[in-house]
């Protein structure tokens, strides 16, 4: 078996815990995640009410308590907070399931205002950088596919959403008909990493009844770093908030932590109440189901894992965790923008193309000034990334900022260090000379 698993599978296997892995946001592991991971495959319990295991939901609730007051979340969302009975936290299994789960409670919420038969008439609103899991939300919740609103961003805004355009396209919907009812909202855009200006949508969101969410499935781990939890502010007038600790926080996939203000909103879309899973505490009402804040009816002890993250590593580590990978990324985007030896082969020095705040460096190969008819700069960068990766020594990935093919470099593997940052810089580097002495094709 173990030959196998060496010889067939792992040879297929992306390995995401490796130092040189770069791509899309990180996937942490470690010994305290993996530990609670074992613990919970062993317990194997599926805790979709409380009866069903009371240790499991307590917990859920305690950690997510925990995380919210790391994060300063206002009262509100945490479930122990004055508000006992209204808010609370529970683990998802991922940010697009979060996503849907509020939608649904928002669009309901409107719909027992408006009448049901105005699904037709209800707008949801981004941007053209907040996540497709938005746009996947829509579609189960029976959005109409026009009413799905991805406002454009551009680079005078580091590609954030404008509230002045989120204010008139509200203002546009409205004064045709149209039920403007949810506005998501992000800390850490997939793309750049750009912060949603917070306060002022959620300004917007509120003068319009309508609820705001707030996605901060990679960026929210930094926020428990008080230099970084200004990224949040704001966070305080939403209705959700969202962060994956199975991105950046060292506990292993997957365990996205959703909290909101408003629990029966939730529970008003998802609960069912058949009669073999009825029992007296259920009944009585005093405790809480997590089976009607979610999708599905099982769900896992992922509360172990989390609780252990928190409790072997500390706030104190988590926090130097995490800043030592923003430092990391800071030192990538200094060698990018300062390596001379781009200039001395008369190729315009690799610019930065979007501000950088947590540990996602955005970047692009400039070509020679003669080549910008012929090859490209897309094609260009397009090329520089597919080389570095066929080396194997690093994986990279790219997105698209103002229809400019971009390069990402995140620092987000747990045992990622500076020599790997160098050698990392260092096959870009040399792959960039390569493509750009290298005929056109
Ligand atoms: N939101 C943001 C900002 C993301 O970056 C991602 C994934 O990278 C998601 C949502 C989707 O996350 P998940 O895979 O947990 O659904």
């Amino acid at each position: 078996m173990v030959v196998d698993v060496q010889s067939k599978i792992l040879p297929g296997v992306t390995h995401w815990q490796s130092p040189n892995f770069y791509a899309y946001y990180p996937a942490n592991s470690s010994v305290a995640g993996f530990l609670g991971e074992i613990l919970s495959a062993g317990i194997n319990m599926v805790g979709f009410s409380w009866i069903t295991s009371p240790a499991a939901t307590e917990l859920e609730m305690i950690v997510l308590d925990w995380l919210g007051k790391l994060l300063k979340l206002p009262q509100e969302f945490l479930s122990s907070g004055n508000c006992f009975g209204h808010g609370g936290g529970v683990i998802q299994g991922s940010a697009s399931e979060a996503v849907l789960v509020v939608l649904l409670a928002a669009r309901d919420k409107t719909l027992r205002m408006v009448g049901k038969s105005a699904l037709g008439k209800l707008v949801v609103y981004g941007s053209d950088q907040t996540h497709s899991a938005l746009q996947k939300a829509c579609q189960i919740a029976g959005i109409h596919p026009e009413n799905c609103r991805l406002l454009k961003t551009d680079s005078s805004t580091d590609y954030a959403l404008s509230p002045e355009i989120v204010s008139e396209a509200i203002s546009h919907d409205i004064s045709i008909g149209l039920i403007p009812f949810f506005l998501c909202g992000t800390v850490g855009t997939t793309s750049s990493a750009t912060v949603d200006p917070l306060y002022s949508l959620a300004k917007i969101a509120k003068s319009n009844g309508m609820w705001f969410h707030v996605d901060a499935a990679y960026a929210g781990s930094a926020c428990i770093c008080p230099e970084y939890r200004k990224y949040l502010d704001g966070v305080e007038e939403a209705d959700s908030f969202n962060m994956n600790a199975h991105k950046w926080f060292l506990t292993n996939f997957d365990c996205s932590a959703l909290w909101v203000k408003d629990r029966n909103a939730l529970i008003q879309s998802l609960s069912t109440n058949p009669e073999f899973l009825k029992n007296k505490a259920s009944q009585a009402n005093l405790v809480v189901d997590y089976k009607d804040w979610q999708i599905p009816l099982g769900r896992r002890f992922r509360s172990l894992k989390l609780w252990m993250v928190l409790r072997l590593y500390g706030v104190e580590n988590l926090q130097n965790y995490l800043r030592n990978h923003i430092e990391l990324a800071r030192y990538f985007q200094v060698c990018v923008g300062q390596d001379p030896r781009f200039e001395a082969i008369c190729v315009n020095p690799l610019q930065i193309v979007a501000p950088r705040k947590f540990s996602l460096v955005c970047f692009r190969l400039l070509p020679p000034v003669d080549d910008n008819e012929t090859r490209g700069s897309n094609k260009l960068n397009q090329d520089l990334l597919e080389a570095v990766n066929s080396t194997g020594r690093v994986f990279i990935t790219h997105t698209a900022l103002s229809g400019m093919y971009t390069l990402r470099l995140v620092v987000g593997a747990p045992l990622t260090e500076r020599r790997h940052i160098d050698a990392a810089w260092k096959v870009l580097q040399d792959e960039a000379f390569t493509l750009l002495c290298s005929p056109l094709q």
